[in-house]
């Protein structure tokens, strides 16, 4: 048995019941085989898998908060630290009732090559709770997210873990825990990102992740000899990174005409009505049933279909396998060209396999959402300056790191023989500064 089969078979048997964890393991696994076998030996004896698969550290913690009708809640907190190679741990925070152990590793792991990839100093973590924020009061979500940071301050720090957002972590909740932190360490540090304006937050990084994913999939299309101007857009999600990268689309000159929530999707023939999608996600918090009022001539369906809507180019922006085999189907049956992961994993490893050999041009999340960590690592120089940059400073270094990552995965497939193949290329190109980081620092 190879090294690397070895090692997936090891960590599916040491990491039981965890399927998101396993699935990335594989894909992961299987791109960085070529770069493994170049000298199996050498990796084999100084374990680089086991302790790349294995995270630095983990913790579990209880989080009781007290709600509106006095009644305790007690939920579960966690905060995967999975490799600090090139950089402290950065990766978000997920609020949200599936949170599990198996759900944080998958995303930890994949934030490990993701954050290579963006050129920055930062290594891979993600965290979060089982903590539903979706119809708590403004009150409930600040006593959970203080009770939250009462454990988790001992674990982050400027230097040492700087979490973000993530599903159900926006600026509201960033906002409570940055406050608490303060509070507890009397430090006025930047150990969170995705922070407000008036308080060390960045220019551009609401945006950045939607944002990020356009500068990526612009820049790959033009790689394959296409222009994204006058394409239609499937969109998925109508959160944080769905809702910017449906407003960059058009700034392109590209037409969104879809996005979902967890309940049903709109398709919106005209293009979607950005200022309406904003009042009802951002201010209103309210559901996209809500949408049919502002537009009475677009469609609204319970249930999953955004994707057999006929489309150029297919963007999915809301949580892990949204996207199956059958999905990936439909797309290519109605003529996608590309598909480019906004949220991390949409696509089940037979859908991603079905769009590569259909020759869909087919960029992954961990390359095509880096934008969001990349702003936030920018946020991080920003606040080690005291200084705050322009919006149109952070977005201009936004747009010139997608489009080098564009640029990178494209040479390491390149070189390993695997042209087009940008998922390979993503893994190999995030891979190779960790593995270089990792050999320079010993065992450890
Ligand atoms: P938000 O919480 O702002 O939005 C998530 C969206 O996805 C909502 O529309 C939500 O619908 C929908 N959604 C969540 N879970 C499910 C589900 N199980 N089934 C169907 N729809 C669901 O999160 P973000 O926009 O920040 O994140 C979206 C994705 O992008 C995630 O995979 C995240 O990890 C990834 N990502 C985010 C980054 C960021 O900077 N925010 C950076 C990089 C990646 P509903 O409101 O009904 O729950």
């Amino acid at each position: 048995m190879s090294y690397v089969d070895e090692v997936i078979a090891r960590v599916k048997e040491k990491n039981p019941g965890q399927p998101e964890f396993h699935q990335t393991i594989d894909e992961v696994l299987e791109s960085l085989r070529p770069v493994i076998e170049r000298d199996e030996e050498k990796y084999k004896k100084m374990a680089l898998l086991e302790r790349l698969t294995e995270p630095e550290r983990q913790v579990k913690f209880r989080v009781p908060w007290v709600d509106d009708n006095g009644q305790v809640q007690v939920n579960c907190g966690y905060r995967v630290q999975f490799n600090s190679a090139i950089g402290p741990y950065k990766g978000g925070l997920r609020f949200h009732p599936s949170v599990n152990i198996g759900i944080l590793k998958f995303l930890g792991f994949e934030q490990i090559f993701k954050n290579s990839l963006t050129g920055l100093p930062i290594g891979g973590g993600k965290g979060g709770s089982d903590f539903d924020p979706k119809g708590k009061s403004d009150m409930e979500v600040m006593r959970f997210c203080q009770s939250f940071m009462t454990e988790l301050f001992r674990h982050v720090g400027a230097d040492t873990d700087v979490p973000a957002g993530d599903i159900g972590v926006g600026g509201r909740e960033i906002g409570y825990m940055y406050g608490q932190y303060k509070r507890l360490t009397n430090k006025y540090e930047s150990v969170l990102t995705g922070k407000g304006l008036s308080y060390g937050g960045s220019l551009a990084r609401t945006q950045a992740t939607g944002y990020g994913l356009l500068y990526f999939t612009r820049a790959l299309l033009k790689l394959n000899g296409i222009d994204i101007a006058g394409k239609t857009v499937i969109v998925s999600g109508s959160g944080n990174v769905a809702t910017y990268a449906i407003e960059k689309a058009y700034q392109m000159g590209a037409k969104p005409v879809t996005c979902s929530d967890s309940n049903g999707w709109v398709y919106d023939p005209e293009g979607i009505d950005l200022e309406a999608l904003k009042e009802i996600k951002e201010v209103n918090r309210a559901r996209l049933t809500e949408y049919k009022k502002y537009r009475p001539d677009s469609e609204y369906h319970e249930g999953k279909g955004v994707w057999t809507v006929k489309a150029d180019i297919a963007l999915p922006c809301a949580t892990q396998n949204e996207l199956d085999l059958d999905d990936a189907k439909t797309l290519v049956a109605n003529g996608v060209v590309a598909v480019c992961e906004g949220a991390n994993m949409p696509s089940t490893l037979e859908a991603t396999k079905y769009l590569q050999e259909n020759k869909i041009v087919f960029g992954p999340a961990k390359a095509a959402n880096a934008g969001g960590v990349a702003t936030s690592a920018l946020e991080m120089s920003q606040n080690a300056e005291r200084l705050s940059w322009t919006f149109e400073e952070v977005d201009e270094k936004l747009c010139g790191i997608m489009e080098n990552i564009v640029a990178n995965i494209d040479a390491a497939a390149k070189e390993y023989g695997m042209d087009g193949d940008y998922v390979a290329g993503a893994n190999i190109a995030g891979f190779k500064k960790v593995l270089d980081a990792m050999e320079a620092q010993g065992i450890v």
